[in-house]
């Protein structure tokens, strides 16, 4: 999922002794760096300049979709999303998404590239019909081949998969399907709005293993409105019952336009209805601990998997490692040489301004060497460890030196183990790692704003 627009305070937690960490409004999870409050309307034109550059010549290419639509707004949700289109509204939708790439596949830095993943995001992209979603991916591979991306994800909402659907979703190439179940329980998954129920996800997940998908990850969320421990403990042994080859396991945050925010303010609550920070990580860590007696490894700060050597996302390792993403549709966040850059956040202004003939490109951010460096060091080191050399040899460099201060602090706190050429964070850092990500951000940065 990958879109939003809403301007949200960026929490400090670090800075607040433990027994203050109850869950407030505000984006916690770090998605990107620098943090989206730099971006501007006024720097499009550094994504006219980079599609003029001839294209790279050792730069993977990923393309993201967005799918705007769902059932059903979930009580959670940030996004921006659309439960009232039809199908003509959604076909015109995809028109254009289509009418975006081919205009943007004519330049000059994407001549002869195809992309080495494509990611289908949202929103819900199973919420499009069996012939939508045909009509789609037949376009997109006229407009650039697959035959040569290692990964095709698709996230679904299990309660929109039919079995002709989860077929078809097989057969135009998905690699990668990612069920938002969030939790099992009827009741928790109605008091946070969403759409399905356990019966559907069950029967689309069976469905699903039988088509032999190269990867099924199931999305949890620990932390729900009215979540308890024993449903937390049957939610994790019902996900280890299942044999998924990947497990995504978010904290719940409540971001200002959500719902729940809504409901805050109203009853002038500062703190939300859900677990409290402390909570939410020894229930992550619970989980990680009994997939690990399953035979599951730990992989990063949110996903365990069944086979470490072979299970991949290459969508998430490329993006962290500096590859190209091409962001189609509205609200998409992408990034194209040093260039970050999102759509226009509405329908609306995005499919008029594609009807006009010019860039959807709503803001975007050029970055500078050390914002790549500080960048590309936050985000891998959510995968829980990462080597000092790979930054002497990317970078030139020493990234021991360059963060001596916080690695030292973090240290102390035992967050992170320092060696000659591995730096690993410890279980407690793993578990909190996107706060302790801010020591690392520039000055200019430390107190900004995400979206
Ligand atoms: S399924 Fe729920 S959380 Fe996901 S995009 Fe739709 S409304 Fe938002």
């Amino acid at each position: 999922m990958s879109s939003s627009s809403e301007e949200t305070v960026l929490n400090h937690p670090l800075q607040k002794p433990a027994e203050e960490e109850a869950t407030e409004a505000g984006n916690y999870f770090v998605a990107n760096y620098p943090p989206f409050s730099f971006w501007k309307p006024e720097y499009k034109t550094k994504v006219e300049d980079v599609l003029d550059r001839p294209p790279p010549r050792d730069v993977p290419l990923g393309v993201y979709f967005h799918i705007p639509f769902c059932r059903k707004r979930c009580h959670f949700c940030y996004f921006r999303v659309y439960t009232d289109k039809n199908a003509a509204e959604i076909r015109a939708y995809i028109n254009a998404g289509i009418r975006e790439y081919e205009i943007v596949a004519q330049r000059a830095y994407l001549q002869g590239r195809k992309p080495r993943f494509v990611y289908f995001g949202g929103g819900t992209p199973s919420y499009l019909s069996v012939d939508q979603l045909q009509d789609l991916t037949d376009r997109m591979k006229a407009i650039m081949p697959w035959d040569e991306a290692e990964e095709v994800a698709f996230e679904c909402e299990p309660g929109t998969l039919s079995e002709k659907k989860l077929e078809k979703i097989r057969e135009i190439g998905v690699t990668r399907l990612s069920l938002g179940v969030e939790n099992f329980d009827d009741h928790i998954l109605e008091i946070n709005g969403r759409a399905h129920r356990g019966k559907e996800i069950e029967r689309a997940y069976r469905f699903a293993k039988s088509l032999d998908f190269p990867q099924i990850n199931i999305d949890l969320i620990a932390g729900m409105m009215e979540e308890t421990e024993d449903n937390w403990k049957r939610v994790v042994e019902k996900a280890i019952s299942l044999e998924p080859e990947c497990v995504t396991i978010y904290q719940m945050e409540v971001p200002f336009n959500t719902t729940i925010y809504k409901q805050m303010k109203e009853g002038g609550k500062l703190t939300a209805p859900v677990a409290n920070w402390q909570t939410k990580r020894r229930w992550v860590d619970y989980a990680f601990a009994e997939f690990e007696k399953a035979g599951y490894g730990v992989s990063s700060a949110y996903t365990v998997v069944k086979n470490p050597d072979k299970v991949k996302f290459v969508y998430r390792d490329a993006l962290w490692e500096g590859s190209d993403l091409l962001p189609l549709g509205v609200a998409s966040f992408g990034i194209l040489g040093d260039v970050h850059y999102q759509n226009q956040a509405d329908v609306g202004p995005y499919m008029e301004a594609l009807d006009r003939g010019e860039s959807p490109v709503f803001r975007a951010y050029e970055t500078s060497a050390e914002e790549r460096l500080v960048r590309e060091f936050i985000l891998r080191l959510k995968l829980g460890r990462v080597r000092p050399s790979y930054y002497k040899n990317k970078f030139g460099v020493d990234v021991l030196e360059r963060f001596a201060k916080p690695l030292a602090y973090l240290e102390s706190e035992g967050f992170i183990n320092v060696e000659e050429d591995l730096l690993v964070l410890s279980r407690d850092g793993l578990l909190q790692v996107d706060r302790l990500l801010h020591e690392f951000f520039l000055p200019q940065h430390s107190h900004a704003r995400y979206t």
